[in-house]
């Protein structure tokens, strides 16, 4: 993969450009997407920005998503743009598959394909591109890309709210350890621009619907088992626990976290069962790496202290599989405490 740089000369001329990000979008996913959505614009180029799947409901407010694609109900015209465009850009995934039904037309795309992203282990798959791990989030790559281009002029309030939104939830709201100094460089230079940055995190974090309050106190009560002897803690939810409260999408968001906010807990795992799979989601503090981990026993990857996978065994067979796992790992995870 060539240097970002490399790719400045094709984008001196107005290009048709198509952005996508990866299947089950989260506020980084969407924040990078239209971030660099609205930049591109600005600078003169059609852009068409497509989402695999569906979005969550908390991120429905962003500047940009009434001319989003979701590719699962508009196929058609997605694929259109995708075969129609001069470059692809990719953000917040390294890898094809992570982008679901997308990934065997991507990889059939022969346009030069730029990559901006923080996941470990890139797929040899682009042609130009910045991979960064140590990054709190794209969209703080989306930022220096723009930065890298000259091109800070450009940033008006809807890029920045929506660059903004990235780092704040992928950074658990500036407290994780990746949030640099840059980090917080970069929100005081959005700020000189005039983010109002209270009414993004009332959007995202206070519009939750009645249900979706009443389902956490269900799943903090009952559905969140404590193993003290493994400094960790299980949420698993079945399709019928989602059904009972009307679970939508975006409604299981961060409730992995709760477990650790417990003294001693350092591991935090949510099993949820969805369609025919089931999905991982693991949470670290401190120096388990749940990256590996996931990759490890869950065909999964992500973060060092962030991570997701998933199985194809049943739900019940998926949380005995995973107690077993725990147990083996045990020596390792004391260890980082
Ligand atoms: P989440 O638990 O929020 O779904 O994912 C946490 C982190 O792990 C995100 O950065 C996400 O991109 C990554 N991740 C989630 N699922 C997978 C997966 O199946 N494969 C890989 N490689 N990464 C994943
Ligand atoms: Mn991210």
């Amino acid at each position: 993969m060539r240097p970002i740089q490399d790719a400045f000369p094709l984008l001196q001329t107005p290009k048709k450009i198509f952005i996508t990000t990866h299947h089950k979008p989260d506020g980084d996913a969407i924040g990078s997407m239209l971030g660099l959505y609205h930049y591109l614009v600005k600078k003169g180029h059609l852009v068409t920005a497509v989402s695999p799947g569906e979005l969550p409901d908390f991120l429905m407010w962003m500047p940009g998503v009434d001319m989003l694609y979701n590719y699962e109900a508009e196929p058609k015209a997605a694929l259109e743009a995708l075969t129609q465009c001069d470059l692809i850009f990719c953000v917040d995934f390294n890898d094809y598959s992570r982008t679901k039904h997308l990934t065997q037309h991507l990889a059939a795309a022969t346009q030069p394909k730029i990559l901006i992203d923080h996941h470990l282990f890139p797929a040899p798959v682009w042609d130009y591109g910045m991979s960064i791990p140590e990054k709190s989030s794209t969209c703080e790559m989306v930022y220096d890309f723009i930065n890298l281009s000259c091109d800070n002029a450009l940033i008006d309030l809807d890029t920045a709210a929506c660059l903004y939104t990235g780092v704040m939830t992928d950074t658990g709201s500036f407290r994780f350890p990746i949030t640099t100094a840059s980090v917080h460089e970069m929100i005081a230079d959005l700020k000189h621009k005039g983010l109002d940055h209270t009414r993004i995190h009332e959007e995202v974090y206070d519009s939750w619907s009645t249900s979706r309050m009443r389902f956490l106190g269900y799943v903090l009560m009952e559905k969140m088992e404590i193993f003290p002897k493994y400094n960790a803690g299980l949420i698993a939810l079945s399709k019928k626990d989602m059904k009972l409260f009307d679970v939508r999408n975006g409604d299981t968001e961060g409730l992995v976290n709760y477990p650790l906010s417990i003294a001693n807990i350092r591991f935090a795992t949510l099993i949820t069962e969805r369609g025919d799979e089931i999905k991982m989601s693991f949470r670290s503090k401190g120096d388990f790496d749940v990256s590996s981990f996931a990759r490890e026993y869950f065909n999964g990857g992500g973060h060092f202290n962030a991570s997701g996978g998933r199985t194809n065994l049943s739900f019940i067979d998926t949380i005995a599989y995973f107690k077993k796992i725990l147990s083996d790992i045990h020596p390792r995870l004391i260890n980082t405490i």
